[in-house]
């Protein structure tokens, strides 16, 4: 197994142009499942196409291991690169698109067709073996762009949106087989998407990239839970902001002392309450609460409050939220773990 690791990756397009990464590092893991996550544009496939070889950084190392390989052509570095669109070989079958890479690696032709016929059972394509990439739907080209990627046993796998051009059902059943397969291979994957409840659902670690910075990197629920910024925090649907100081482990804002449960630096911060988390009914850090609007989402209610002249979003399950009018008046309580302090001002990076 093996970890991937990115050092000061630079990147900028046109000599005079805005740069596209400044000064990337990053380490994965070996044998995560490491969700690459930004908005359109923040640098996600550039990225891969300098860890895949396609594309040479301006400045910067890429390493698997202790081994640099920025300088190695792409067909000798252990990578192996999946594309959104997966262009397969339109003259070849399912099963010459899988063994192309072993073929030209010079395998001999018994031990390609024991190794394709194994790879495609894994990825269940083994019926359509002898189709043409133009027989094949989305999913199933995917899929055998992924089995092309994975037969050649690559030390890292980088897989580019494999799940954004699949309907709902298909990107499920597409999810569930690259965890199943990077579980069975121990393969050091890292996996680029823009939607971050893909990424939750998906990866081990998330690394948030954003205007071509690494904006935080760990586990999902750190991400969603303990944001290092505000742009982290808005980036995963955060929508209550409440500027304050933290003073002796509360919180001075336009809604009084709240109390925390993290430890959060003295001073002046930005608190974050997640919708989700504010309870309606009494409990820690109490207020009353006016309603302005309750709005049904399908599996949640969204309840519109003013606190002490502050707007605040809740999310609640819809029947607790179908009672309440327009006008009418709740307690509400912030529990103190779901509070959470971020720097004020200018978007902080961060890893852990
Ligand atoms: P993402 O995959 O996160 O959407 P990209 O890495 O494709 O982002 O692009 C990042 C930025 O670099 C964008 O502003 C994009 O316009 C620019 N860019 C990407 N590829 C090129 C290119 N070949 N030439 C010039 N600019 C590019
Ligand atoms: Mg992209």
């Amino acid at each position: 197994m093996t970890r991937l690791t990115l050092a000061g990756l630079a990147k900028t397009y046109a000599r005079s142009g805005p740069a596209t990464l400044h000064g990337l590092d990053l380490t994965v893991e070996s044998g995560s499942l490491t969700a690459l996550l930004g908005p359109s544009g923040s640098g996600k496939t550039t990225t891969m196409k300098l860890i895949a070889g396609l594309i040479a950084p301006d400045a910067g190392d890429i390493r698997l291991d202790d081994r640099s390989i920025r300088d190695l052509p792409p067909e000798r570095r252990g990578v192996a690169m999946v594309f959104q669109n997966p262009l397969l070989f339109p003259h070849l079958t399912v099963a010459g698109n899988v063994g192309f890479g072993l073929r030209m690696r010079g395998l001999p032709p018994d031990r390609i067709s024991a190794e394709v016929a194994a790879m495609l059972a894994r990825v269940r394509l083994s019926d359509l073996a002898d189709r043409r990439p133009a027989q094949l739907s989305g999913g199933q080209a995917q899929r055998v762009a992924l089995a092309r990627a994975l037969v050649l046993r690559p030390a890292v796998l980088l897989l580019d949106e494999p799940l954004s051009s699949l309907d709902a059902t298909l990107r499920d059943e597409m999810r569930g087989l690259i965890r199943d397969l990077q579980r069975e291979t121990g393969i050091t994957t890292l996996v680029v998407t823009h939607d971050q409840a893909e990424a939750v659902a998906l990866a081990d670690r998330i690394a948030l990239l954003l205007d071509g910075r690494l904006a935080q990197h760990g586990p999902p629920e750190a991400l969603y839970s303990r944001p290092a910024s505000e742009a982290v925090a808005r980036f995963f649907g955060g929508v209550n902001f409440l500027p304050g100081s933290v003073r002796e482990g509360r919180f001075d804002c336009a809604l009084g002392a709240l109390e925390l449960a993290f430890a959060a630096a003295e001073g002046p911060g930005l608190l974050t309450i997640r919708p989700e988390a504010i309870r309606l009914g009494p409990g820690p850090n109490q207020r009353g609460a006016e309603v302005r609007a309750a709005t049904f989402l399908g599996t949640q209610t969204r309840i519109d409050l003013t606190v002490q002249g502050v707007a605040l979003e809740a999310l609640v399950a819809p029947d607790a939220g179908r009672a309440l009018s327009p006008g009418s008046r709740v307690p509400i309580s912030l529990p103190p773990a779901a509070l959470w302090v971020v720097p004020r001002g200018r978007a902080a990076t961060g890893g852990e």
